[in-house]
């Protein structure tokens, strides 16, 4: 672990004793305090306000009881989250996670992230995460549905197109946020089409939001490649996960020029030299939520491991876009071994900090998921602006719009690197130019 500020080491004690047992909250609290030390001594007004400590503590945290019936007529339960983190550039925004893995921990981790991920974007929008340890996974539409509706029951009380505007994350997609939209909808009688992100494109969506987070991935790679002058075509590259972030980065890259030779899932990994076929893996993935291996069994050129680690299989670019803490050091260590270029993260948090510092030591360019995952949220803000003027924009003109906010966001992240004493350095510059954004709104809105 690299050393805090001595000014900071009370700051993340004190998380610590307010959170205790909520260890993916502490490691993404401590990446973030671990690139402040340089501010403190340039803007001692942060510290007179107690900015660090006060956005370390969640605005709100709502954690609800969420009762429905299987098909099968048995009562099931769950618990739902919403943690509203930080309101000082906008109303909270952020995803609404499905999966059993879920807990207050995990939303915190991912609310706090969005903070900063949100504040890049240059948009007004302030950051929040919500969720359920609900497992989608082998339950029908209607029962997914029916535990929407009762999810949306308690949920719709705190949130609104000025107040907290969910989306999706894993395990929601464009069916569950319909279900969502429909019983928010229902209860309270109003088409508030900006209450919620990630809509139907005939019903109040955007054009490439179910494209923008992978898109917006390959977006900032190819500018972290240019600054160093190279480019994508040609270029081996890994994408693990088969979700929605992974399908949409693997055909920006391929469209780029580039070749990605392997996927994953939970079950394991697929190699396939001759390149993913995407338009089966989308049919496997979101034509009857199949399995990679699925895909290896149809296909002569690829091979399915079972387990095993996706970042054994050389690459020139690495985008983890599966999920928290997927990769390790030894993943890591395998990555440099295999001369890796860089890796940028898709998902939210899927390197390991150990695994961070092997890749920065052997060499590798490393970009955080808060700046190279941002065009998600920001294609839920164009999303915003849209239902907001009862407009709808065309596929080019959104593409459009996201690929200038990833350059925004690649080249801010730089100058404050370069501003702060750490040039080239995307972790540094990420965070600073997040924070200071945060913190100045802070400063003026007062106590
Ligand atoms: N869940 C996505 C993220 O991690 C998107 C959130 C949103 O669009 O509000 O940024």
């Amino acid at each position: 672990m690299a050393a805090l500020h001595d000014a900071l080491t009370p700051v993340f004690d004190e998380v610590i004793r307010r959170n205790p047992g909520e260890a993916e909250f502490h490691q993404a609290v401590r990446e973030v305090l671990e690139s402040l030390g340089p501010v403190l001594g340039k803007r001692p007004e942060y510290a007179d306000a107690e900015i660090i400590r006060r956005l370390c503590e969640p605005e709100r945290q709502i954690i609800f009881r969420v009762p429905w019936v299987d098909d099968a007529g048995r009562v099931q339960l769950n618990r739902g989250f919403r943690v509203e983190f930080n309101s000082a550039l906008g109303p909270y925004k952020g995803g609404i996670r499905f999966h059993p893995s879920v807990y207050l921990g995990i939303v915190k981790f991912l609310g706090f992230e969005q903070i900063f991920k949100n504040a890049l974007t240059g948009m007004p929008i302030g950051g929040g995460k919500g969720g359920s340890d609900f497992d989608p996974k082998g339950r029908s539409d209607a029962e997914v549905m029916r535990f929407c509706q009762s999810f949306m029951t308690e949920l719709y009380r705190h949130i609104g197109e000025h107040t907290d505007v969910p989306a999706g994350d894993i395990g929601v997609g464009g069916r569950e946020i319909g279900y969502l939209f429909g019983q928010y909808k229902r209860i309270t009688n109003r088409y508030e089409s900006g209450v919620l992100t990630g809509k139907g494109i005939t019903w109040g969506g955007s054009q490439v939001r179910t494209e923008s987070t992978g898109y917006g991935t390959v977006f900032f790679v190819k500018e972290a490649l240019a600054a160093r002058g190279m480019d994508l075509e040609g270029r081996r590259v890994v994408v693990s996960g088969s979700g929605n972030v992974a399908i949409y980065a693997t055909e920006k890259a391929q469209a780029l020029g580039a070749k990605v030779v392997a996927t994953s899932d939970s079950s394991g990994y697929v190699v396939d030299e001759a390149g993913i076929d995407l338009d089966l893996l989308k049919e496997i993935k979101n034509g009857h939520r199949g399995r990679v291996s699925d895909y290896a069994a149809r296909r002569d050129s690829a091979h399915f491991v079972a387990g095993g680690s996706i970042w054994d299989v050389p690459c020139d670019i690495a985008l983890p876009c599966a999920t928290q803490n997927e990769l390790d050091a030894d993943a890591a260590a395998a990555l440099v071994r295999n001369g890796c270029l860089i890796v940028a993260e898709g998902a939210n948090m899927p390197t390991t900090p150990e695994a961070t510092r092997v890749l920065r030591e052997g060499g590798v360019v490393f970009a955080p998921g808060k700046a190279v995952n941002a065009g998600g949220v920001a294609t839920s803000a164009l999303e915003m602006q849209q239902n907001a003027s009862r407009d709808s924009w065309s596929f080019e003109h959104t593409e459009q719009r996201l690929s200038e906010i990833m350059s925004s966001i690649h080249a801010r992240c730089l100058e404050t690197a370069d501003e702060y004493g750490a040039p080239g350095d995307y972790v540094a510059g990420a965070n600073i130019a997040g924070f200071t954004h945060v913190a100045d709104a802070m400063l003026a809105l007062g106590v």
